[in-house]
């Protein structure tokens, strides 16, 4: 039986300058092992839950290393099994999401004014990066990223009732929110979306009518608020595209007239909701614009470097759990008389998937970095911090794509059984690929901004 143990409270990890909200002192009990049912002789060497953690930590900061260490805690009594089920019943994770509120680890990027604890993307990437390392993957990851990400333009550009309304309610678990930008008509064409946002004057005060439809939007039926992105020019009365946007944190009030979702049906991460969304003069107040109107793209556009590090943290996360469990399978398993990593065509590829993790957490971390000084170092230009941050993305989603892929086949045939994990993994790293911009758009980015090719599309 495994010994429980007592967390260190929050005070302590002040104490080395962590800036976290106090948390009371628990006691953390360890899962217990798992065990197969199945009599797969390499089955019965492996736990659900538990593998070793193989990433190279050098050059982090203290900050990170407790944030890695704390957050690892909190993801430890969710096991594999745990996420195996949720994703074969498609069941909301809510008490892991309620787990990370309680902790207060909502608000790693939010200003202390709103109860949030004042780090930085880093530390916030780091943290993502562990929930999917975890085991809980994209499933987890996406569980609760929107309110890490999302809340980004709200804490910046907001008015302060809007901020005090909403942020500390998301901080705390209270409100989930979601991120509506993605529309079927669109795609990555995100200046051509076709939702609009039409204000009209009625006896209970200004308000916008919504009409349009968004799609993919992740956690919309748990969610409370939607960071909406709709048109309130039309395209063709703006000097450019990218004006006639505006932003809008709007309640999805599933009781009032003019709003349905429908459930899309997916290949991963099944435990959270990825959805359709149907707004039909679907009425919100106007003081839920968020800056100005007509200016909502700009005020995205803060938040997309940020969610590029998010996902790149996330990508490795998953790239890291799938090769530890590769190569603990590989030094375990025996064919033809020997461990199969013994090997060199399972070794090598293995190895490889390393290197590719490890070059990728530097970019990531790099990225991530600038990011965060870029808020007080003005040479840090938009230009240098767009390119690091989609570099970060891709590079993380690349070596997370090939780490999850070599998981599955040095798996052999058990690499396909839900019970190792690694196919859960495998169908899931196809999203950092994906959203939220696609590998190409990121290749067609980098071949004009900064090997200024000529522009492709
Ligand atoms: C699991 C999941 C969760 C998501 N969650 C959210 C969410 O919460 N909120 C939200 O707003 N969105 C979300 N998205 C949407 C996601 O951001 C989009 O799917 C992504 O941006 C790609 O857009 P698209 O699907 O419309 O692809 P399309 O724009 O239709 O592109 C299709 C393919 O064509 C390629 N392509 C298109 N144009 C070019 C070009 N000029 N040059 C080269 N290649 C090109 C693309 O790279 C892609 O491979 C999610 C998506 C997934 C899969």
């Amino acid at each position: 039986m495994a010994q429980c143990r007592l967390i260190i409270p929050w005070p302590a990890y002040r104490a080395n300058g962590i800036r976290l909200p106090p948390a009371r002192p628990r006691r953390f009990c360890p899962p217990a092992t798992g065990t197969f049912s199945h009599s797969h002789p390499a089955a019965r060497a492996f736990s659900t839950t538990a593998h070793r953690r193989i990433m190279d930590t050098t050059g982090f900061t203290d900050t990170q290393l407790d944030v890695r260490a704390a957050v690892s805690q909190i993801c430890a009594p969710f096991s594999n099994t745990y996420w195996q089920e949720h994703d074969e019943t498609q069941t909301d994770p809510a008490d892991f999401h309620a787990a990370l509120a309680a902790g207060g680890w909502l608000g790693i990027a939010l200003p202390e004014s709103l109860g949030g604890s004042g780090l930085g993307i880093s530390e916030a990437t780091i943290m993502m990066q562990t929930i999917a390392e975890s085991g809980a993957g994209m499933a987890g990851a996406q569980a609760v990223h929107g309110n890490v990400y999302a809340t980004q333009p709200l804490a910046r550009f907001g008015s302060p009732a809007q901020r005090e309304s909403v942020i500390p309610r998301v901080v705390k678990g209270e409100w989930r929110v979601c991120f509506g930008v993605t529309e079927p008509n669109a795609g990555l064409d995100t200046l051509r979306l076709r939702t609009v946002a039409r204000k009209v004057k009625t006896e209970r005060g200004d308000m916008y009518r919504i009409t349009g439809q968004k799609i993919w939007i992740t956690c919309a039926q748990v969610a409370r608020k939607m960071m909406l992105l709709a048109r309130t020019t039309p395209v063709e009365d703006v000097k450019k595209p990218s004006e006639g946007l505006s932003l809008f944190c709007i309640d999805l009030d599933r009781t009032k007239p003019g709003l349905e979702m429908r459930r899309i049906k997916k290949m991963g991460g099944r435990a959270v909701d990825a959805n359709e969304v149907f707004f039909d003069d679907y009425e919100i107040p106007a003081d839920t614009l968020v800056g100005e109107e007509d200016k909502g793209f700009k005020i995205i556009l803060h938040g997309m470097n940020a969610e590029r590090c998010l996902l790149a943290g996330e990508a490795l996360g998953l790239g890291y759990a799938a090769l530890a469990r590769a190569a603990a399978y590989a030094r375990e398993r025996v064919v033809f008389g020997r461990p199969i990593g013994m090997n060199q065509a399972i070794a090598h590829p293995l190895a490889d998937a390393y290197m590719r993790l490890e070059g990728a957490k530097l970019a990531t971390y790099h990225a991530a970095r600038l990011f965060d000084a870029s808020k007080a170092d003005t040479s840090i230009t938009p230009h240098a911090l767009g390119v690091a941050c989609n570099s970060a993305k891709y590079m993380a989603a690349e070596a997370a794509f090939a780490a999850c892929e070599r998981a599955v086949l040095t798996h052999g045939g058990m690499g396909y059984a839900a019970e190792f994990d690694v196919e859960r993994w495998f169908r899931e790293c196809l999203v950092p690929r994906i959203a939220p911009v696609s590998r190409e758009m990121i290749l067609n980015y980098i071949g004009e901004k900064v090997l200024e090719l000529p522009r492709s599309y």
